[in-house]
């Protein structure tokens, strides 16, 4: 083995996803998919694919989806960059934009995908730690940074940070770029998309894994200033011309047509969210305010590790973390209905 690839292999600390078992019959509370199906559109819409066109390659720049995101949110389709999951957008962004010479910001506790992009692309970073209610404070990213990025609704936690306090980090920064996760937008948060029409620094990502029930699809998007933009095709034709195939851009379009249908579903999570957290709150546990479709939360006496094992043998997933000043937190993603009745139910005879 080279000495390069040796090192590679040490020195990388690659990203490990929740797990995805390989059985059906368990209640998947781990990795905050949305528990009900997809748009019936989209299954029409995969259908009309699977006949002649699978054999040819897609549209390399899926301007097609650009153009029914920028409908939607209101911009020009040039203001729209889509790639394989927001995974992967995030992925060119820390590539295209956010490699300077002075360390980029992002909070600690936050997406933990974002030092492992670091350590992929070897980018400088700080960590800015949460305010003690686990809320990211503005005032905290007024230093000198050569990006800065964030998920709002944060995760784990689920705290949500209001668009004027956005605004106030966008503008304070306004020579870096700032990069915003919308990963979970839709469950309760205004999202910060109009504002990249003033803000020539700002970068919203989303993605159809969540509110939109894709997650097997792998769509995700960027919207942002068309020089921003710019940027992150040119990563993109520089390491995969056809990162969205034929199925993924012909489903995405058809979630974004179904308008009722993803109202419904979030109102559905949004209401079963309240109800788990109200179970929580009434049996002791601790609960962060969450604007998405999962809840942080804490028991003061059992371990997070316990409860987890505990509800596995009721097959129940759900995912605790091994991580300084969050190690004793619960991440509980929102079920269907019936799945919270059951997910309670464990939890009753647990504790
Ligand atoms: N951002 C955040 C904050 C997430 O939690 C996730 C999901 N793990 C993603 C981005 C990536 O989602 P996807 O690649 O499925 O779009």
């Amino acid at each position: 083995m080279s000495q390069y690839w040796s090192q590679l292999v040490h020195t990388l600390t690659p990203y490990v996803p929740g797990e995805q078992p390989k059985v059906d019959n368990l209640i998947k509370l781990n990795t905050n998919e949305s528990p009900y199906p997809p748009s019936p559109l989209v299954l029409n819409a995969l259908t009309n694919q699977l006949n002649d066109k699978l054999r040819l390659y897609p549209d390399p720049s899926s301007e097609d989806l650009k153009q029914s995101i920028a409908t939607y949110y209101g911009v020009e389709s040039r203001q729209v960059f889509v790639g394989n999951g927001s995974d992967e957008v995030l992925a060119h962004a820390f590539m295209a934009l956010l490699k300077q010479d002075k360390p980029i910001l992002f909070p600690d506790i936050s997406y933990s995908f974002y030092p492992v992009y670091c350590g992929l692309y070897e980018i400088d970073h700080q960590t800015i730690p949460l305010t003690d209610a686990f809320e990211i404070n503005p005032a905290d990213y007024n230093i000198e940074n050569g990006g800065i990025i964030f998920p709002n609704p944060n995760a784990p936690t689920g705290r949500l940070l209001p668009l004027q306090a956005i605004e106030q980090i966008v503008q304070q920064n306004a020579s870096s770029v700032v990069v915003v996760d919308e990963a979970y937008i839709d469950f309760g948060g205004e999202s910060a998309a109009q504002l990249v029409k003033r803000y020539p620094n700002l970068l919203v990502v989303q993605t159809f894994s969540k509110s939109r029930a894709l997650a097997g699809l792998r769509v995700g998007f960027a919207l942002g200033d068309s020089a921003l933009i710019e940027g992150l095709e040119r990563v993109k034709n520089s390491f995969n011309s056809y990162p969205l195939d034929r199925l993924a851009t012909a489903g995405a379009i058809a979630a974004i047509e179904d308008e009722a249908y993803f109202k419904q579903s979030c109102e559905k999570i949004i209401s079963t969210r309240d109800t788990l957290t109200q179970f929580l709150e009434d049996n002791g546990f601790e609960v962060i305010p969450s604007a998405a479709n999962f809840v942080f939360t804490k028991h003061p006496q059992m371990q997070a590790e316990d409860i987890a094992q505990q509800l596995r043998k009721k097959a129940i997933i759900v995912r605790y973390f091994n991580k300084p000043r969050i190690d004793q937190y619960l991440r509980i993603t929102i079920g269907t209905e019936q799945e919270n009745t059951q997910l309670c139910q464990a939890l009753t005879d647990i504790l």
